[in-house]
């Protein structure tokens, strides 16, 4: 599935050329080992871009960068309001430049592009916007304590903040991290994950397009072992911020222990979508599809474990399955493409295995399961049945375009099974009943409870997981704690 290089701007075919470059200190450098590693088009298999590789030592020259930044200004003696104009004309840049963010988007991770140009840009952009304006209005508290005493709290930047991000949605998790942090005044080094690292590369231009001091944003990709845990690890680096893997976050958490860095985790899921008898099937049965296939099943709140009343199950299953073989698979660059590739052949590797796992444990493949093209690392939008809650299928994050059916009896029931996971990241109901409707919100262990809609975002909404899915919220004011240290002052009036 070749390509087809007219559709691509010209600003993304200049980009894509030649070596891309770290941006340390408000440059763009090659890395000190001079060493680069290659970034693929899943769609193709063929080779997208050379980008250069940080290691250990270029960690060490950004996090030196955004200490300076941090420590001696300027971006701490600037005033919010000062941050929120940056932010605000980042965004502004962004939208000039949004068709090259959606297609570098597209081409490095597989995505449709019906999808960045509609939701991972529009979003990122409109996340950076919301946070400006948050830049000038962070405050703290005055506190009435006893005693002749003035008592007031400062909220302060945390400092300088290592952040990690997965390549699931590459330009919106960076924005995700970047735009709190940015207005609560920390300086940031951020590692792209090494299947995607080229849309940060090119958000990193227009950081320096919109005129942000030096060393306050630094953008290192390079792989988990050799850039990430060197940044986790760096003792200038106050804060970490992951996206990723629960298993990959355990082990950050346990390494800044030892130095007792502030952590804030988003880590997977295992969501149950949960269909309610008296839902309405119209709107119930596409949303619980997009619920799982959107971004290919990489979303790591996806819907996987699609729970459905037994009086509606069969009826519900048929039409998922119909609405599954009409999914319009091929390179996410065409305009027409709803389900692109996943994003390496990694992934695509792993997702079959749990196919094959799933009928080694006797779920029935109603639909999918397959490569459905030999060129690209795709596969087709896969629905099983007859799964029981013990299986791995239904119990481990699969990461790919695979939904297990299973039916319930009554409404405590399903409950007790969808908080029945290591995870809980986000939920879904459907239901036309308003007292069901807060009852199972009510009751669902996640941090996200969807009804009558799935993924849906919104910068000022706030999202993060319950139990393993993670620490903290991420987006909406909640973001803003990830960033503070709360200083308390005492003046004493007598
Ligand atoms: P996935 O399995 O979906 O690729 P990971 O959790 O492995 O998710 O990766 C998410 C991000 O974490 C990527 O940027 C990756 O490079 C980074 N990463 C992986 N291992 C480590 C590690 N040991 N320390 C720090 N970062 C890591």
């Amino acid at each position: 599935m070749p390509v087809n290089q007219l559709e691509v701007h010209d600003n993304v075919v200049a980009f894509l050329h030649g070596t891309k470059d770290l941006f340390i200190d408000g440059k763009f450098v090659p890395s000190a080992s001079g060493k680069t590693f290659d970034t693929f088009n899943p769609a193709t298999g063929e080779v997208l871009a050379t980008v250069s590789e940080a290691q250990e030592e270029d960690i060490h020259r950004a996090v030196t960068a955004a200490r300076r930044a941090f420590d001696e200004g300027p971006w701490s003696k600037m005033s919010g309001a000062a941050r929120g104009r940056l932010l605000y004309k980042l965004a502004d840049l962004m939208e000039l430049h949004r068709v090259e963010l959606a297609q570098i988007d597209t081409l490095d991770n597989g995505k449709p592009i019906r999808e960045t140009s509609r939701a991972d840009v529009p979003l990122a952009i409109e996340h950076f916007r919301y946070y400006a304006g948050w830049a000038s209005k962070i405050v703290g508290q005055t506190i009435p304590v006893s005693g002749n005493f003035f008592n007031y709290t400062r909220h302060e930047p945390v400092g300088v903040v290592g952040q990690i991000i997965p390549w699931n949605f590459p330009l919106l998790m960076a924005a995700w991290k970047m735009g709190a942090a940015l207005a609560m005044g920390c300086t940031i080094v951020l590692k792209p994950a090494e299947q995607t690292p080229l849309s940060a590369l090119y958000l990193a231009k227009l950081v320096q397009e919109a005129g942000f001091p030096d060393g306050v944003v630094n953008v290192v990709p390079g792989f988990g072992e050799t850039a990430g845990a060197p940044l986790v690890n760096h003792p200038q680096v106050d804060k970490v911020a992951f996206t990723g893997s629960t298993e990959v976050g355990k082990l950050i958490m346990r390494q800044a222990a030892d130095s007792l860095k502030r952590v804030t985790l988003e880590l997977g899921g295992k969501s149950p979508n949960i269909i309610l008898p008296d839902a309405d099937l119209s709107r119930a049965v596409p949303g619980a599809l997009m619920g799982i296939m959107f971004n290919q099943g990489q979303v790591c709140c996806a819907g996987s474990r699609l729970f459905i009343q037994k009086k509606s199950y069969d009826n519900v299953v048929a039409d998922l399955v119909s609405l599954a073989k009409n999914i319009h698979q091929g390179s996410g660059i065409e305009p027409e493409t709803q389900m692109g590739p996943l994003v390496s052949d990694e992934q695509q590797n792993k997702v079959l295995g749990y196919i094959d796992s799933g009928l080694n444990d006797g779920a029935e493949l109603l639909v999918g399961g397959t490569r459905p093209f030999e060129e690209g690392y795709f596969v087709s939008p896969t629905i099983f049945a007859n799964v029981r809650d013990d299986m791995a299928i239904a119990k481990e994050e699969i990461f790919g375009p695979v939904v297990a059916a299973m039916p319930f009896e009554d409404l405590d029931e399903v409950i007790r099974r969808a908080n029945n996971s290591d995870y809980g990241l986000a939920a879904g109901l459907w239901t036309e009943n308003i007292r069901n409707a807060h009852y199972v919100a009510n009751k669902l262990k996640a941090g996200t409870v969807w009804v009558n809609c799935y993924n849906a975002f919104d910068a000022a909404a706030p999202f993060g997981g319950y139990k393993q899915s993670g620490i903290g919220r991420e987006m909406g004011s909640y973001a803003l704690n990830n960033y503070t240290e709360v200083k308390d002052v005492w003046i004493n009036l007598d």
